[in-house]
């Protein structure tokens, strides 16, 4: 193999953007403007455009767009949330943080989002919020869950970490629910070089809100209002951001080519993904499964293959959690999948000769 194939490649896309990247943080160094300077507003702006709500509050990562919201509509101890328990553990960390109750609900077995017809029954007079995940880059089933949270009165909290710029029906990611969350997690489709995150809604009231609780409860300084936190997106991730969201549509187009290409090719071999008709998938991951994961995963990664599961192990079993009381077989099909769960290497410079090798490796382990 004359070359060496990467899960994802940050260094590549760092070169062919270097010089634009390097004059961006050096003018943030320059201006010393490190925290609030005029760059965050300028990223809120357009990354309000993007996903195409009213209002966007640049914070420190994901983890704080999904803990801001629920402290925003002041959720308190013993309420219920629903979410998936295939996820990142952020997703419901967040809940049990304020002291409020996870309720998982079982996964769609093709698209590995929360199954919104299982919803229902765990609505409670308790329940506050729904917090669907964007998975892998595709987004939850939203109409339905729409439906239910304008019925029962709900929250809904849209983890869109994975999921920048996806899109079900028309409409982006972000702009369905209460509130979105992004991560600008070096891996993620839009990543910075470090932490951050943001939240988008279309409340202004809310919106007001997230401004204080990312910054100590406090609009004029040294007067706080609420309780809040230490979350800002800080000048220089910004200015980075502001660079990077000039290739995101190029980006994202790339992505998607990328994994409807491996489908074409493994299709035979393993469940690749399943992309609801209603939805633009962007291949955040792209995710196959398959019964022979772990004698798969091992054999690509003997052939030079880098792999990753997302995820080994759902929520509900997870020892931080214990106290929910749940147990193996509640949630068999988040159980199953985790066991069967594979991501290949993605990227949107990646080239075809060494997705072609990927694919050549994964077929030759299924003819051996
Ligand atoms: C990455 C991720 C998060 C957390 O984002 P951070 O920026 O790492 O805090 C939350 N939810 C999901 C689904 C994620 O993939």
């Amino acid at each position: 193999m004359g070359f060496k194939i990467e899960f994802t490649d940050l260094h590549k896309q760092y070169k062919l953007m270097e010089a634009e990247i390097d004059v961006a943080i050096k003018k943030v160094l320059n201006s010393t403007k490190f925290i609030n300077g005029p760059e965050l507003g300028e990223l809120e702006t357009k990354l309000a455009q993007f996903c195409q709500t009213k209002f966007a509050m640049g914070v420190a990562s994901g983890t704080d767009a999904l803990l801001m919201p629920l402290m925003a509509i002041n959720l308190q101890p013993g309420d219920e949330v629903i979410t998936t328990p295939f996820t990142f553990i952020a997703s419901a960390e967040v809940i049990a943080l304020l002291k409020a109750k996870p309720v998982f609900v079982d996964i769609d077995p093709q698209t590995y989002n929360i199954d919104a017809n299982k919803i229902e029954d765990k609505i409670t007079k308790k329940t506050r919020a729904i917090i669907p995940v964007h998975l892998y880059g595709q987004m939850a089933d939203m109409d339905k869950i729409m439906d239910l949270a304008k019925k029962y009165n709900l929250i809904v909290i849209e983890d869109a970490c994975q999921s920048i710029g996806a899109e079900y029906k028309g409409r982006k990611a972000c702009s369905m629910g209460d509130f979105g969350a992004l991560s600008f997690f070096p891996a993620k489709n839009l990543g910075c070089y470090g932490d951050g995150g943001m939240v988008l809604t279309n409340n202004e009231n809310y919106a007001k809100k997230i401004r204080m609780i990312r910054q100590h409860g406090s609009e004029i300084r040294y007067e706080h209002t609420l309780l809040g936190l230490n979350g800002r997106l800080d000048t220089l991730q910004c200015a980075i951001l502001l660079v990077k969201m000039k290739y995101l549509n190029q980006w994202l187009e790339h992505r998607t080519r990328l994994g409807l290409r491996y489908s074409e090719q493994l299709k035979d071999y393993v469940q690749t993904p399943f992309i609801n008709p209603n939805n633009k998938h962007v291949f955040n991951y792209y995710a196959i499964k398959t019964e022979r994961r772990d004698e798969l995963n091992k054999y690509l990664n003997d052939h030079g293959i880098p792999t990753a599961i997302y995820y080994p192990k759902p929520l509900h079993l997870q020892e931080c959690f214990k106290t929910l009381g749940y147990k193996k077989g509640d949630l068999p099909i988040s159980e199953k999948t985790s066991d069967q769960i594979l991501s290949l290497p993605i990227y949107p410079e990646m080239p075809e000769e060494e997705q072609d090798m990927v694919v050549e490796t994964v077929i030759d382990f299924f003819k051996k």
